[in-house]
């Protein structure tokens, strides 16, 4: 199954309320796992498996929310981050 079949089969199996709740458990999850491979507590393998979790959940927000937007947004703070580098 392709990631946009992915996003809408989810979609409809779980609503729209519970794929912003799964984001923000996955990123906590992130969150909780950086802090611990920060202290040697958790291993490479362990990030990148929420890292994983995480692109997935930020793929169906941006598939939710609108890619070209997204895309758009993207590139305006890319062109930010640019500026910021060049000081
Ligand atoms: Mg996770």
């Amino acid at each position: 199954m392709d990631l946009e079949h992915l996003y809408r089969a989810s979609l409809e199996k779980w609503g729209r309320e519970a794929q912003f709740d799964q984001a923000v458990e996955e990123c906590a999850e992130l969150i909780a796992v950086l802090k611990h491979y920060r202290r040697d507590k958790a291993d490479a393998t362990a990030v990148i498996a929420e890292l994983a979790d995480v692109t997935l959940m930020v793929g169906q927000l941006t598939w939710m929310l609108g890619e070209d937007e997204v895309r758009a947004a993207v590139a305006e703070k890319s062109l930010k981050l640019e500026s910021l580098l060049a000081r």
